[in-house]
């Protein structure tokens, strides 16, 4: 079938990623009373298999340590922290950060999607009061294509261009309906995030956008750098080619994720992009060895799931990977895995 627009495939990813979520959420694996606000007639939605409800729990539960470490970092160091994830799609996690126990910690949230996803997003939001109470007043700009709060920013944009031409301008320009102020500052602890989202793009093209984070931000001013990254892996053996045999039949590539075959690879990209300390670990890793047996046996009473071969098979092509920026000389002090 010919394609008019070949962005399409990727931005469907999305989709599944909400569904996901929801099934998870309905089956009580996590808590999260947002994600059904952003996904269109939420009830009728059927629930996913087990395998894939447990997947979505580690990933989003490791995600969410990390996230709150980094957040836990910043009380401690008396400084407010920015959140900037790039690919957000759907992700609720803003709602959750800002109804939790860390918001006072967050400083400014930022996101950056297509303009196609992000349209959907801001109107969800409008048109949930749940969503829109927890933003305050909040003020849709670019045609819809951009929502600024307090807080809360959602951007359109493509990740692809060039960072410097696209992507600065958007974080660091004062022209957002944000009394004059740019909406990042290069001096407050900053973590990016990219759940799932660097794999549909060059290798050259995410070096070179985590590279403008790495330069924009001044270590030396309180501005340490943090970076989460979800993605798939290891798709050089039999499962891996399945896995991406399957994308390519809805026509979605994974260029990114194909370098990577080691989790050595994965934390070396954020230490040749200059990253002072770097670490992955894949989800197999964090059900296996980090996750504590009342939790497991938690886990196991929501669903049943006789395959657990398979499940490891499965978890042990995605990983979490993270990086820290400090000082030269400054001893790592984040990621507790
Ligand atoms: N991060 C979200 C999550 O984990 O639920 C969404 C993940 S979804 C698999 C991938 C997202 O990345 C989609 O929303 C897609 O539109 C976005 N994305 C992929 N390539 C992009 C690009 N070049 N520019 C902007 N967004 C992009």
């Amino acid at each position: 079938q010919h394609n008019e627009d070949p962005d399409a495939p990727v931005r469907s990813t999305d989709n599944d990623a909400a569904l996901a979520r929801l099934s998870a959420v309905q089956k009580g694996y996590l808590q999260d009373p947002f994600v059904r606000h952003l996904v269109p007639r939420a009830h009728l939605q059927p629930p996913r298999p087990p395998l894939i409800n447990i997947g979505t729990y580690v990933r989003t539960s490791g995600i969410d340590t990390l996230v709150d470490e980094w957040l836990h970092l910043g009380k401690q160091s008396g400084k407010k922290c920015q959140i900037v994830s790039l690919g957000a799609g759907s992700d609720t996690r803003f709602w959750r950060i800002a109804t939790g126990a860390y918001n006072e910690e967050l400083s400014t949230y930022i996101e950056v999607d297509f303009p196609e996803i992000v349209t959907k997003k801001a109107m969800a939001i409008r048109k949930s009061k749940d969503m829109s109470q927890v933003l305050g007043e909040a003020k849709v700009a670019g045609g819809g294509t951009a929502l600024h709060s307090a807080k809360y920013h959602l951007l359109s944009g493509d990740l692809r261009s060039s960072p410097s031409a696209a992507f600065g301008p958007l974080f660091t320009n004062t022209e957002h309906d944000t009394d004059g102020q740019p909406l990042l500052s290069p001096s407050l602890p900053t973590l990016i995030l990219f759940e799932c989202v660097l794999a549909y793009m060059s290798p050259e093209i995410s070096s070179r956008l985590l590279e403008w984070f790495v330069n924009y931000t001044k270590p030396s001013e309180g501005g340490i750098l943090g970076c989460v990254i979800y993605e798939m892996f290891k798709l050089n053996d039999s499962f891996g080619r399945v896995m991406l045999a399957n994308l390519q039949t809805r026509n979605v590539a994974l260029p990114g994720a194909l370098p990577f075959n080691t989790l050595e690879s994965l934390s070396e990209r954020l230490m040749k992009v200059g990253f002072t300390a770097a670490r992955a670990v894949t989800l197999r890793e964090i059900r296996k060895d980090y996750t504590k047996k009342s939790e497991l046996e938690w886990i196991a009473k929501l669903e049943f799931l006789d395959e657990t071969e398979e499940l490891d098979l499965v978890l042990d092509h995605y990983a979490i990977s993270w990086g820290l920026r400090l000082e030269s000389d400054a001893v790592p002090i984040w990621g507790h895995w």
